[in-house]
């Protein structure tokens, strides 16, 4: 692997990208991204959409944007998100007619804070050209940052056939695996390189390549990486429903964020039928969250218990603290600084329980089976109160809220 040029902190210098007072790169925290799956006709089923994401910590909100109709209920969406207080930064997804979705309709570029456009998809032959260039000049006319989005699934055919033409020519010509990674990569830059040719400033372009498959998508952005200093947006594709899909996510860009790559992220799950969309949100939280990335929420630890806890008690209390945590801390941002980096931990018996809490800012250690029915609590290290009783969930939440109240600086009232 070429070496990636990084800053101090270990992650890799790319051109910061402002997307209305939201940083992409640069060094900023990386950003979490999320997109609807609303009919965008549908202004107030997508603005309260919108609004279930941000409020859940999406800090930017994709919405698809592929009618005439569409097109008109974007300024609709922004109003009713300005109406909430809302201020999430809204990006619009182009594909096929956003050239002239756009030209027919500036008010919603005007309302949109970042367009999205898939090279593969805006355009055959000379009208890709001419359509593309389009789409750049509306994004100059309005000051909107653009993120130039490959998808292997529409991948340029040309340009495939083309990097396969070179391919064969080459003296040890790559496998179809490398040919659809180089076409991959050669999308993003050569089309970032004509959004420049067009008047597009370099520090309005987020790139970004994305496949279903893990090493695909570790050996396309360690390459973008290397070979360009665009900000990058990570994400699989069609990453799957449930924990494949977080699993597969978590896996690849795991190694890449350690790495220093990527500056946004956004964890495409597949809901569950009458799923929560606000899922993939979290996933994201926790993915830089328990890579030590960011901070969002306290995280609750908590044992997987085995045979020395027979009862479910632990595993109830452990997500009804985890519950709580997630109720009170809309409140808790408000009121004290720092709450977010704190650690709980609900364990299951003697023999990792007590050590366990004792490294969390909170702890309680429930008994097996056959120990002495109480449970321990220890805050920052010392043992301070023994529950026992039915009580024990309540009690416990209630030393979690004195000690939020203790240990955090009281934010000043705005
Ligand atoms: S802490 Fe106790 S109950 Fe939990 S997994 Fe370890 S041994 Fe089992």
């Amino acid at each position: 692997m070429a070496n990636i040029p990084q800053g101090p902190l270990g992650r890799r210098v790319s051109r910061p990208v402002q997307v209305a007072g939201v940083v992409l790169g640069g060094g900023a925290p990386v950003v979490i991204q999320s997109m609807t799956n609303t009919d965008t006709e549908d202004d107030f089923k997508t603005a309260m959409q919108v609004a279930q994401l941000a409020r859940a910590g999406s800090e930017l909100v994709r919405i698809t944007v592929n009618t005439r109709e569409a097109a008109a209920a974007v300024p609709r969406i922004r109003d009713r998100l300005r109406t909430m207080q809302l201020r999430v930064p809204l990006i619009g997804d182009f594909h096929f007619n956003g050239h002239k979705l756009l030209t027919e309709n500036p008010d919603c570029a005007q309302a949109l804070d970042k367009l999205r456009i898939n090279p593969g998809n805006v355009g055959k032959g000379a009208r890709r050209d001419e359509q593309f260039a389009q789409l750049i000049e509306i994004a100059c006319r309005h000051d909107k940052p653009v993120r130039i989005g490959v998808n292997w699934g529409s991948l340029d055919q040309e340009l495939l056939a083309r990097v396969m033409d070179d391919n064969a020519r080459r003296p040890e010509p790559k496998d179809a695996t490398g040919v659809m990674r180089e076409a991959m990569v050669a999308s993003a830059l050569e089309s970032a390189g004509r959004a420049v040719e067009l008047g597009l400033p370099a520090d309005r372009i987020v790139l970004s390549c994305k496949v279903s498959g893990v090493q695909d998508l570790i050996a396309i952005y360690r390459e973008l990486a290397v070979r360009c200093d665009h900000a990058l947006h990570l994400g699989l594709t069609e990453a799957g429903m449930g924990s494949k899909g977080i699993v597969a996510s978590a896996a690849a860009m795991a190694v890449l964020l350690q790495e220093g790559i990527g500056d946004t992220i956004r964890v495409s799950l597949t809901p569950e039928p009458g799923g929560d969309r606000t899922r993939e949100v979290i996933v994201a939280q926790e993915l830089l969250q328990t890579m030590g990335l960011r901070a969002f929420t306290p995280m609750v630890a908590a044992c997987p218990g085995c045979g020395r806890t027979t009862s479910t008690t632990f595993q109830e209390l452990a997500q009804q603290i985890q519950d709580h945590v997630r109720e009170r801390m809309p409140e808790w941002r408000l009121h004290y600084r720092g709450v977010e980096e704190m650690t709980l931990a609900v364990m299951g018996c003697v023999v990792n329980g007590p050590g366990e809490s004792k490294h969390a800012n909170i702890g309680i250690s429930l008994p097996g089976t056959g120990e002495a029915p109480v449970a321990p609590v220890y805050v920052d290290g010392e043992r301070v109160a023994t529950l026992r009783g039915d009580d024990l969930a309540a009690e416990f939440k209630s030393l979690v809220d004195d000690y939020v109240a203790r240990k955090y600086a009281r934010r000043n009232p705005s």
